[in-house]
């Protein structure tokens, strides 16, 4: 089958009425018109189809590219993003350590845990106590916060945060930048139920 290069229409070679060459090439025609139209410009359709041809790698080529670029420009955009959303942040944590780094630091980390501040009791340089209310699996419950900076928490940080916390007939949350040394940890084993212990992560 050829294809007529007029009209587009497929062409049997063997039955077709209409035919001429061109430059060595044969050309087939569906009708007399499409015949006719080749004669009167057969440039316009010889190079029609050369041009499209080429066209069509030309254009296959830019898409290519075109995607390439795309993937590239987003991976330029996310690059971007990171980089814009990391800026506020370690800013942020610039004006902290000028300011009570702490406190703001474990405001934050309450915040994104979702724990909230319902009363500060006390805020100072390493120390932070305030009436919080965590979202448990038993339902909202208040806790006592302490949440502490410093290095081991013992059993004597549990005890104090224990006291405070009966005294306003709430349950005890305590949290701080280190871990738990031996006694600390015995201490929390026989009152865990009274008791909350979470190391703080900034
Ligand atoms: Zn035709």
């Amino acid at each position: 089958m050829a294809i007529d290069t007029v009209c587009g229409m497929e062409v049997d070679e063997k039955k077709a009425r209409f035919s001429t060459v061109d430059n060595g090439k044969k050309y087939y025609f569906c009708s007399k018109n499409c015949y006719e139209k080749f004669q009167n410009n057969p440039l316009k359709y010889v190079n029609k189809k050369i041009i499209k041809s080429s066209e069509k790698d030309k254009l296959n080529l830019q898409n290519k590219d075109n995607v390439q670029k795309k993937i590239e420009l987003k991976k330029e955009d996310i690059n971007k993003n990171l980089i814009e959303e990391e800026r506020p942040l370690a800013e942020k944590k610039k004006i902290k350590v000028k300011d009570n780094e702490f406190v703001i630091n474990v405001k934050d980390y309450l915040r994104a845990k979702d724990i909230e501040i319902l009363e500060v009791l006390s805020e100072r340089k390493r120390d932070f106590e305030a009436r919080i209310r965590i979202d448990t699996m038993l339902g909202k419950q208040e806790f006592y916060l302490m949440a502490k900076d410093k290095k081991t928490v013992s059993d004597n940080d549990f005890a104090v945060a224990l006291q405070k916390a009966q005294s306003k007939k709430m349950l005890a949350a305590v949290m701080a930048t280190g871990s738990l040394n031996k006694k600390g940890k015995e201490h929390l084993e026989q009152w865990g139920n009274l008791v909350k212990y979470e190391k703080l992560k900034f």
